[in-house]
């Protein structure tokens, strides 16, 4: 095959024509469960008519105009999400890493106003912030790094879920942390329920700000609409993308307090950012959330896929652990296991495999209870009738 587009994916024999709520129909008509929701990303599920209509509408009356002019739109979507987070304010821009990039360049701003010329952000093993240049330097994944040296300076890693490795840090010059609620990419890594408001505290006691990349922990995955609402303690930083659109580019950076004050006129800037397109789908994603009362049903069904993949699972010498926040599930086996994705595939299934042997599910909140049954049954068939190599 002579493809012209760049070959930075390793693809899955398979292209999709249509979908609906959890199932997508690839072009030979097969029908597949989507248990990954193009990861994380379609939480309501294909074409939902909400976000389908609010697209369709906005469409039809204005796609863009510049960050020249008011936008309404965005007014609204920032007024929304600022009261749902309990943060202050929200700069827009259209992915994941865009939104770290504003919250990395927020935190070296807040550090010079502090008088430190060379600010540090202290960053995770492990972690996964993106594929930009500074996103990738955050990022505490070597193969993500290699070859694209020279990396940004500016950061610090210390293991993710210790809290020493951060309390004894004496260099000066840090500034914030930045730091997953929950590690996705990096293997579906649930830390200590303790570990953000110790983090909180350290915080607090140095004057560093606290920045959670909730990229894919945000808007209801987890069970609660933000990770970190199952705490005692708001960030300063929040970073989304993902789900924010069900599909349609969009990301955020909130901010609260001093760091809500630090990104001033003319210090960052995006040509799309918070078009009106990407702000009514995001506003139609909120107001389905709370409407279908699906951050709930997350939290519920979650528990519950979670418990009957363990029985289902439970005589299988190979499982190490099934681990859940709400629907980002994790079923980590003692093997590499990433010929299973093609295995499932074949079966209709689409799921993954991150850090080598975990199983990845980050289903849509849609799902039925019968679906939810579907899954598991499918998903443990296929895992106990696989023999590893
Ligand atoms: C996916 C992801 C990103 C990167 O998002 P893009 O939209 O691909 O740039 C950043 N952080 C986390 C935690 C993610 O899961």
């Amino acid at each position: 095959m002579n493809s012209h587009v760049m070959p930075t994916y390793a693809r899955l024999p398979v292209s999709f024509e249509r979908g609906e709520g959890v199932w997508l129909w690839d072009t030979d008509g097969k029908r597949y469960l989507d248990a990954l929701s193009g990861i994380a990303v379609c939480n309501l599920g294909h074409a939902h008519p909400a976000v389908t209509a609010a697209i369709a509408t906005q469409a039809g009356k204005l796609v863009h105009t510049s960050n020249l002019y008011q936008v309404g739109l965005q007014e609204a979507l920032a007024d929304n999400l600022a009261n749902a987070s309990g943060m202050d304010n929200v700069f827009f821009c259209n992915s994941g890493a865009e939104a770290n990039e504003a919250a990395i360049k927020l935190a070296r701003k807040y550090g010079h106003g502090m008088g430190v010329d060379e600010p540090v952000i202290v960053v995770m093993e492990n972690s996964f912030h993106g594929r930009t240049l500074a996103t990738l330097s955050a990022t505490g994944n070597r193969k993500v790094q290699e070859g694209f040296e020279p990396l940004v300076g500016g950061f610090k890693r210390v293991p993710f879920d210790d809290i020493q490795a951060v309390s004894t840090l004496s260099d000066p010059n840090v500034v914030a942390i930045l730091v997953e609620p929950v590690q996705g990419e990096g293997g579906v890594r649930i830390p200590s329920p303790d570990y953000l408001e110790r983090l909180r505290e350290i915080c607090d006691q140095r004057q560093w700000l606290l920045m959670l990349d909730e990229v894919q922990t945000g808007m209801g995955r987890t069970g609660s609409l933000f990770a970190f609402q199952q705490t005692s303690i708001l960030p300063d930083v929040v970073t989304l993308a993902k789900a924010l659109g069900n599909g349609v580019p969009i990301g955020a950076c909130l901010a609260r307090a001093t760091a809500a004050e630090t990104l001033t006129a003319g210090k960052h800037a995006s040509t799309f950012g918070g078009n009106p397109l990407a702000c009514a789908a995001a506003q139609a994603v909120l107001k389905t959330l709370r409407e279908e009362n699906l951050v709930e049903r997350a939290r519920i069904l979650g528990s519950a896929i979670a418990k009957n993949l363990r029985a289902a699972l439970s005589g299988n010498p190979h499982l190490i652990e099934v681990r859940n926040k709400g629907l980002m599930i994790g079923i980590q086996l003692d093997k590499p296991c990433g010929a299973l994705v093609g295995l499932a595939l074949e079966q209709g299934l689409l799921i993954n495999v991150t850090a080598e042997t975990t199983i990845r599910l980050l289903p849509p909140l849609i799902l039925t209870d019968e679906q939810a049954q579907l899954l598991v049954g499918q998903l443990s068939g296929i895992v106990n009738a696989y023999v590893f190599p």
